[in-house]
């Protein structure tokens, strides 16, 4: 199945047909708390009893942020929109000036949006003891804001930073952003007015294309015939101090210079900045993979929320999990990559501990499984006034023993 060379995050564009729900009752949102809490909590399984979680952009959609793909798996706001890839990104200083352009004016909303109750009830899953980790293919940090205290593995890296090319060194995105404002101060003015207007915080995609931005994923914004050409961004400091002694990216030796404000051009091959994700295209690192892969192999289960998979980046990890006899559980609106390869061995009857495919909604879901599971975990052991009770009631027995 894997194939040959380094592992690249590649979209799959192809409609998904929609899923067989499993166990039947899975259709609804009683049905789908009771089979999930089913998986959750079997204690059949000979591997550790705890679940590792894989999310998509699905589940950041209620903090107000654009999925790749719709509710039913193929529709999507803005059908133009192809994302930059990474060839294009290190290859060409234009295309460069465009992502970050677009990536200015985006940033300031990205960096206001919040994890909801999907990111929130994940947490308290954990504080039940029942999570190992949390794989994200998410580079929002909903996950690490959300619950620090949960191991957190960010599979296509984050857009809270911006990373150098050549030497690795990590900047924080909001000073990175600072320096944008200031290389670009005409940029600014028109963000400030854009932002002025409120076209970025509406949710209705129409009423944004209406006041001219059109908001696509991880925070990118497009504004028909913008000048990108005239954007500027700056220089990794570190390389522009000491240029790097690796070659730049033509072969030859690391060159960094800047214009008079410090915008990166001149005949610089080395010191690009570049947003700390895995744009398409680009290879994930072998620690990052490796990772992953622990993550799966350390868990007795796997729930997949909100993903269509449609990065084999992803897929290729529940197929693991599959693989070394996990029950996969998949909680997704619409129709997900190989969906029949990790239910087809359930047994007609079974209640979710085998596995369980729902579409109901992980925002709505995923509060109410926790509700319910805490609820169950007290009946289980008691809660502190339910054990107080118990034991003045022991006590009045043990009183009419005496007597
Ligand atoms: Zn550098």
């Amino acid at each position: 199945m894997r194939p040959p060379g380094p592992l690249l995050r590649i979209p799959y564009t192809n409609p998904l047909p929609s899923p067989t729900i499993h166990p039947p009752f899975a259709s609804t949102l009683p049905g789908a708390v009771s089979a999930l809490s089913s998986f959750l909590l079997d204690p059949a399984s000979s591997l550790n009893p705890k679940t590792v979680i894989l999310t998509g952009a699905g589940l950041s959609v209620a903090s107000g942020l654009a999925d790749y793909r719709g509710t039913n798996g193929t529709y999507r706001v803005n059908k133009t929109y192809r994302p930059i890839y990474y060839h294009e990104f290190t290859a060409s200083h234009a295309a460069r000036k465009r992502y970050w352009a677009r990536s200015f004016l985006g940033w300031s909303n990205l960096s206001k949006a919040q994890p909801n109750s999907s990111h929130y009830a994940i947490r308290d899953l954990a504080k039940l003891g029942l999570i190992s980790s949390v794989i994200t293919q998410n580079v929002d940090s909903f996950h690490p804001k959300a619950h620090p205290e949960v191991k957190t593995l960010e599979l296509h890296g984050y857009l809270r930073a911006a990373t150098c090319l050549s030497c690795g060194g990590e900047y924080d995105r909001n000073e990175f952003q600072k320096e944008l404002a200031r290389l670009n101060p005409r940029w600014d003015s028109f963000l400030q007015k854009v932002l002025m207007t409120g076209a970025l915080e509406t949710e209705d995609p129409v009423e944004k294309q209406r006041r001219g931005v059109i908001m696509n994923p991880d925070g990118d914004v497009e504004v028909p015939d913008a000048p990108y050409t005239t954007f500027r961004y700056p220089a990794c400091p570190s390389c522009l101090a000491k240029p790097p002694d690796a070659v730049g990216t033509d072969g030859k030796k690391g060159i960094v210079e800047v214009d008079a404000d410090g915008a990166w051009g001149g005949n610089s091959n080395a010191g690009i900045l570049k947003p700390a994700v895995v744009l398409f295209g680009e290879s994930i690192a072998e620690r990052v993979k490796e990772a992953a892969e622990d993550a799966v192999d350390e868990a007795g289960r796997m729930l997949v929320l909100a993903t269509s998979m449609a990065t084999y980046s992803a897929w290729r990890l529940v197929k693991r999990a599959k693989d070394r006899g996990m029950p996969v559980a998949v909680v997704n609106m619409g129709g997900v990559r190989g969906d029949d390869v990790f239910f087809k061995d359930l047994e007609p009857e079974q209640d979710g501990s085998q596995g369980v495919r729902t579409e109901v909604p992980t925002q709505s879901l995923l509060p109410a499984l926790v509700q319910e599971l805490q609820r169950s975990q007290s009946r289980v052991f008691g809660s502190p006034a339910e054990i107080a009770k118990f034991e003045q009631g022991n006590r009045a027995i043990f009183k009419d023993m005496l007597s």
